[in-house]
């Protein structure tokens, strides 16, 4: 048979006839558009705290889905689910006190100017929303992005998302500036180099009549390779963006929830408060809920005119689930173990450097981190190959982690927050091994 989404004759030989077939059956009924992990996908049946587990019962240690965040199926958020769904799911049309609540206890892990929160479902649907806002509060249309960035599917906001795609053209309106690569630009030129694009994007804007409404950055950088340091790069180019009349809208999705470690936000580690914040993936952990988080003036005039309603956006089952998360983090001292865990990690990570050659640099903040690999450590040469290699030896050897950068040379690890120390010791060996092998 012809196998799908790119996978070679010899990926194919290796599956077993039960994962053929439902390679077959996915590509027969959800099309072309989806693609599948490892060069051997993978068939999930269950997961529990930092273990997926496959049809054959074997385990494979989490690094990589920031979704279940606090753990898979955590006891906690399975049993607000169940108690919440047994006693009425609505909309948020009628007066209920869980998502006041809920509201409540998440503004209050935000700077105070960041008074309000409208919830959705998806990450997508928070960024469609934030630039909404954005565009109404500024009057302006413009919207600035790094180049290989990623904000989601709506038809907006999957125009802002060139990682999605050649097939993605930028819309008249966006500029995009370069990603804060301290590898490659050096860490003293990395503020620079962003604020300096950030008013060249803003100027070229309005050399063509275009008015800029906002200033969309994923805290992290994830898509564009992972860039967190260094800590407070970002404040010169917020800086610019908003006297120059934009807001700033921090996509938080990816880096929000403790991610990045004892900051419960990224934008925190910048020294900055963004105007509009935009969240989703871990809030539930899996429970579809995300949202805007928005300094109470700009949705003011927001609101006013228009009025929101999403009709599974904030619905009680999907608060208590985000509420038993909220819970998670601060009784299982999450926030310090996401930095205690990371900073293991990156001291193994670094060990490894001396070694693997292959290795050109290692970066991270808390539990996200990218382990860059080059070919040629002077020239900094892309090593997509082996990236990929590498990917697909972990994944061999029982732990999941993916590749990002427009080139898919870095590896982007994201551990479950549950990590503890033997899951960090874990990690280092097994990628030790499949440096070894790649580069053997
Ligand atoms: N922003 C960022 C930075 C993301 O990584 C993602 C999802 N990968 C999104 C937005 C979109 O979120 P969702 O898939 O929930 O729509």
């Amino acid at each position: 048979m012809t196998m799908p989404n790119g996978f070679s004759q010899a990926d194919a030989d290796r599956l077993s006839d039960e994962e053929r077939h439902l390679i077959e059956r996915r590509e027969r009924l959800l099309g072309p558009a989806y693609r599948l992990f490892y060069e051997r996908p993978l068939h999930t049946v269950r997961g529990e705290g930092v273990w997926l587990y496959d049809k054959q019962g074997r385990r494979y240690l989490d690094a990589y889905n920031n979704v279940a965040s606090i753990g898979h199926c955590h006891p906690r958020v399975v049993q607000a689910i169940a108690s919440q769904a047994a006693v009425l799911n609505t909309h948020t049309r009628y007066l209920q006190e869980g998502i006041l609540d809920y509201a409540e206890d998440l503004l209050g892990t935000f700077p105070t100017e960041l008074s309000q929160v409208m919830f959705t479902c998806t990450g997508s649907e928070a960024n469609d929303l934030a630039l909404r806002i954005a565009r109404q509060y500024t009057g302006g249309t413009g919207v600035i992005i790094t180049r290989f960035a990623y904000h989601g599917v709506t038809g907006d906001i999957s125009e802002l998302s060139p990682a999605l795609g050649s097939g993605i053209t930028l819309p008249a309106h966006a500029r995009t500036v370069r990603a804060p690569d301290a590898y490659r630009l050096g860490a003293e030129n990395v503020a620079k180099a962003l604020a300096d694009d950030v008013r060249s994007a803003i100027a070229d804007l309005r050399a063509h009549g275009i008015k800029p409404a906002a200033l969309l950055l994923d805290g992290i950088f994830a898509s564009d390779g992972v860039f967190p340091d260094p800590a407070g790069f970002l404040a010169d180019a917020v800086k610019i963006a908003r006297e120059e009349g934009l807001l700033y809208i921090a996509d938080e999705v990816q880096c929000g929830f403790a991610r990045t470690g004892l900051n419960m936000w990224g934008f925190q580690r910048h020294g900055v408060v963004p105007d509009l914040v935009t969240l989703g993936k871990p809030m539930g952990n899996g429970q579809p809920i995300a949202g805007v988080v928005a300094r109470g003036d700009i949705l003011e005039s927001f609101g006013r005119n228009v009025r929101y309603f999403n009709t599974f956006g904030g619905n009680p089952v999907s608060c208590a689930a985000a509420q038993a998360v909220l819970d998670v983090i601060r009784d299982e001292h999450l926030q310090q173990r996401s930095q205690r865990i990371g900073e293991l990690l990156l001291d193994g990570m670094r060990k490894l450097a001396e070694r693997h050659e292959l290795v050109g640099d290692v970066r991270g903040a808390g539990l996200f981190l990218g382990m860059e690999l080059v070919t040629d450590r002077t020239a900094k040469t892309p090593a997509a190959t082996q990236t990929r290699r590498v990917v697909n030896a972990m994944r061999e050897r029982g732990v999941l982690i993916s590749a990002a950068g427009p080139l898919e040379n870095i590896l982007k690890i994201r551990p479950l927050l549950a990590f503890e120390q033997e899951h960090a010791e874990l990690f280092i060996d097994t990628l030790d091994q499949a440096l070894g092998e790649v580069a053997g």
